[in-house]
């Protein structure tokens, strides 16, 4: 007997030093923290999926939807990648720019883990191109333009808020009323850490609001519904693949994730034991994959009687909670739930029409054409100064960031001059002055404040 003790208690000193060898830093296990599959929800999303794949079959649009992005960066008052502060890093726009490369990636199908070994075969052709793609907004809310696109910095302390890190109930209360912007108009993401009794969790979404004939469901267990808490929030350990991104979850998956919740994806084993996530492509799991069972394609029993091993777990999707590196697809069944979702779901669907990414498609140098626009910033009032060699026709247009065009003048054989624009019942934030003459055209911005 105490010659047994004494073998256990050495092998328990080679176990703690076989660990202590492992180079491999510790991480906790994926814990993402949006709703469960809920039945009464789901019944609505059924309803609104076989309405939309009957107006499909009449007409066959296949759509790649664009969805306009904000980053809101919580921080401690810390300059951009300064390691002062533990719990509020201001993270680097090189960061944050790797994230949507990841989104953008995923969701088009072109990740390129995705063709090499890591997906299983037998899963190759259920791996699906969701025809989504994302673009870092350009134009803040008030219309100014971003200093750095798709990202807006927040000081905690500026808006008055507890130092970090927050619980999810403080976000919801407190964070994501106090600084969301137009959730027709960007996907809101909020990038912080989490603390108290939601210590440990990587990421969460709100789910969309479905439409059910008139009546909305917006009942998604206090985590869904209202405009102003729409979004996902993510911890910012685990964003895109530099700086802070932290292994295991260092490949921008958690974004990927929790996203999907956010298109109306529920987790692959629907959240139950061999439980239904609503895709018929998608096999049943016993439970959700912890780690990496395989980065060469490897099989992982299912542990349900209906989907037998092999193929066993689709651990590749990333819908389930494998590590960032051994996830690389949505199937076609989700993403005809993410496409019924941006076709028919308000906001998301507004999303698609949103131009707060387009500055940068105004050419400011297409012409011969010389004007000046002044004074700029102006109050309201302005000039325009056509300076033309010839007298000829030519029209002046202002339109604002939504493309709606706000004041029209036309010249007819003129010799251009100053033309006076008065915009003072029209809202700050900035426009686009355009003189088109016959031949050519030349378009210059303006900000009204
Ligand atoms: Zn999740």
């Amino acid at each position: 007997m105490k010659r047994f003790f004494t073998t256990l208690i050495l092998s328990a000193f080679v176990i703690i030093g076989s660990n202590a060898q492992n180079t491999e830093p510790a991480s906790p296990a994926r814990k993402c923290a949006s709703p469960k599959v809920n039945p009464t929800y789901e019944e609505a999303f059924q309803g609104m999926l076989q309405r939309h794949e009957q107006f499909a079959n009449i007409k066959k649009t296949l759509t790649v939807y664009n969805i306009p992005v904000i980053f809101h960066i919580l921080h401690s008052g810390v300059a951009v990648n300064s390691t002062s502060a533990t719990s509020g890093r201001n993270l680097n726009a090189a960061q944050i720019a790797s994230q949507l490369t990841v989104l953008n990636q995923d969701f088009r199908k072109t990740n390129t883990n995705f063709s090499t070994t890591v997906t299983q075969s037998a899963f190759i052709n259920a791996a699906a191109d969701c025809e989504i793609n994302f673009c870092m907004a350009k134009i803040s809310p008030t219309g100014t333009i971003l200093a750095e696109p798709g990202i807006d910095r927040i000081s905690v302390s500026s808006k008055g808020w507890n130092a970090l890190p927050y619980t999810m109930s403080y976000i919801e209360s407190t964070v994501k009323p106090g600084s969301s912007w137009d959730p027709t108009k960007y996907l809101n993401i909020w990038i912080l850490e989490f603390g108290g009794a939601d210590v440990g969790t990587l990421g969460y979404a709100q789910f969309p609001t479905i439409p059910n004939g008139t009546t909305p469901v917006t009942d998604m267990v206090g985590w869904g519904g209202a405009a102003n808490t729409d979004g996902v929030v993510f911890d910012y350990h685990y964003v895109g693949t530099t700086g802070t991104a932290s292994y295991p979850y260092n490949k921008g998956r958690t974004a990927t994730h929790e996203i999907g919740h956010w298109l109306g994806l529920w987790h692959i084993n629907g959240d139950t034991n061999c439980g239904n996530d609503y895709c018929t492509d998608t096999p049943t799991q016993s439970s959700l994959t912890g780690g990496c069972p395989s980065t060469t394609g490897g099989t992982s029993a299912s542990g349900c009687s209906a989907s037998p091993n092999p193929p066993g777990k689709m651990y590749q999707n990333y819908m389930d909670y494998s590590d960032d590196r051994c996830m690389s697809m949505f199937t076609t069944g989700q993403k005809a739930r993410m496409q019924a979702v941006m076709a028919n779901c308000t906001r998301r669907l507004s999303l698609n029409t949103s131009t707060v990414c387009s500055v940068t498609n105004i050419d400011e140098n297409v012409s011969d054409i010389n004007f000046e626009v002044y004074p700029n910033p102006s109050k309201g009032e302005f000039f325009v100064n056509v300076d033309l060699l010839n007298q000829q026709d030519f029209t002046v247009t202002v339109i604002n960031t939504l493309g709606q065009t706000v004041k029209e003048i036309r010249q007819v054989q003129s010799n251009g001059g100053a033309i006076k624009i008065d915009l003072s019942d029209k809202s700050e934030g900035v426009y686009f002055v355009t003189v088109k003459s016959k031949s050519v055209s030349k378009t210059k911005r303006i900000i009204l404040q």
